[in-house]
């Protein structure tokens, strides 16, 4: 199982060594605890409020998906603390890095697939069906949000949907991938059993060097090559720039910015922060362990994601919103 002491790769080109050294510092970056949460019915009125004025931009993170089955990076069960995800340019790099990274998305890939919208995501989509929020931006690649309902989510970090070829930029639909996959490995599921707690946010799992080396993998319908990606940025990539555009508009149309069980630790979520500032609007906060921004929001609810939505989505009802 790989983990942080793995030898790390050298790159023998410079830019991709130093992407790669800054990805590894993002992905070590330790959240400490900088300010007092706000006292709960504060912060609970005060995002009341926000949500009342409406055009609320929602940024979401891994920690309104756990309720349903997917671990976080960074809370007490979270993945980041039994093994780091391979860093974009590990996965460009180099051959065994990829047929690893593919094992184990494979056997992921069914655990995931299990994975149902929880009461959170039925909120948010409900919320946005009412008209309360100008957009939702998330950090999760899990795709819980649409399948509540929500539309046009903004996936910061794109979603499982398709692969692409790193090569010839071929996007293929994850499900015709998944089916040549299977093709290529029959029984290869049924023979590794893995417990759900080994499956990262992402739908990777840990499997071991054995059961890695019997994985076939498969190539791209264009080209051939074996250089084939999901269509999620990885830790060392940056957010394409149309998603970035979009998130863009969406601040700009925005009221306020509210937080949902993301601690902000990559840089991506915190500039939501930085910018909303910067434009005057309003920020809370609702994760259930310490983050990035703490010291810098107005309003600071230290709870679970779906606890707080409720006791929200509740008080809105009576209001008759
Ligand atoms: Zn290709």
């Amino acid at each position: 199982m790989p983990s942080r002491h793995d030898p790390q790769p050298q790159f023998e080109d410079a830019r991709l060594s130093a992407a790669h050294r800054a990805a590894l510092r993002s992905l070590d970056r330790v959240v400490e605890h900088t300010a007092e949460p706000t006292e709960p019915s504060v912060a609970r009125e005060a995002v009341l409020e926000q949500l009342r004025a409406g055009d609320v931009l929602l940024l979401t993170g891994a920690g309104i998906s756990t309720d349903s089955g997917i671990p976080d990076y960074r809370g007490p069960q979270g993945s980041l603390r039994r093994s780091r995800p391979m860093t974009y340019q590990e996965f460009q790099a180099d051959p065994e890095a990829r047929q690893r990274y593919w094992a184990r998305g494979f056997v992921g890939t069914r655990l995931m697939g299990r994975a149902r919208p929880n009461i959170s995501h039925h909120i948010v989509a409900d919320w946005q069906r009412r008209g309360l929020l100008s957009g939702i931006v998330t950090q999760n690649v899990d795709g819980l949000h649409a399948a509540a309902g929500a539309t046009d989510v903004v996936a910061l970090h794109g979603d499982m949907r398709s692969v692409i070829c790193l090569d010839c930029g071929n996007a293929e639909p994850r499900a015709s991938f998944e089916a040549r996959l299977e093709e290529a490995n029959p029984g290869y599921r049924e023979s590794v059993s893995v417990g759900t707690l080994d499956v990262n946010a992402d739908g990777d799992v840990s499997l071991d060097a054995d059961t890695v080396a019997r994985f076939h993998t498969v190539r791209c319908l264009v080209c051939g090559s074996d250089r084939l990606k999901p269509s999620v940025v990885y830790f060392g990539e940056n957010v394409p720039a149309p998603t970035r555009e979009r998130a863009e508009e969406l601040k700009a149309a925005s009221r306020s910015l509210l937080v949902v069980g993301s601690s902000l630790a990559v840089m991506s979520g915190y500039r939501f922060v930085l910018d909303a500032q910067k434009r005057g609007q309003r920020v809370s906060v609702i994760n259930g362990g310490p983050g990035r921004a703490d010291a810098r929001v107005e309003t600071l609810w230290r709870t679970q994601a779906a606890p707080a939505l409720e006791e929200l989505d509740a008080a809105l009802r009576r209001a008759g919103r």
